[in-house]
């Protein structure tokens, strides 16, 4: 899995983001058997969050109900800010195993 830290230099946004599945290790810790964790992209309330994926006829949906998009990794570095829309958000790989 990869750890991403999301930061936007402008209105002080931040957020964690997992992607990937989780090694033998983490899926006992999390006591899960399958996951596969993908960033999307709420369409209603733009935030950015992680959901599981791995049951690939669950919809992405969003907490506040909104249908999700998910993204490509590469698209991390080039959406607007959630929270004020700007365009510099910062995209830093924390953890990668
Ligand atoms: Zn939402
Ligand atoms: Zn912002």
């Amino acid at each position: 899995m990869e750890w991403y830290n999301i930061k936007c230099p402008d209105c002080g946004y931040g957020t964690e983001l997992v992607v990937g599945t989780p090694t033998p290790e983490e899926s006992f810790d999390l006591n899960e058997d399958f996951s596969h964790y993908v960033p999307v992209l709420c369409e209603s309330c733009k935030s950015v969050i992680t959901l599981d994926l791995f049951d690939k006829r669950r919809e992405a949906v969003c907490p506040c109900g909104g249908k999700g998009r998910p993204l490509q990794e590469e698209e991390l570095g080039k959406i607007d800010c959630p929270s004020c829309g700007g365009k510099r958000l910062k995209v830093d790989m924390v953890r990668k195993d």
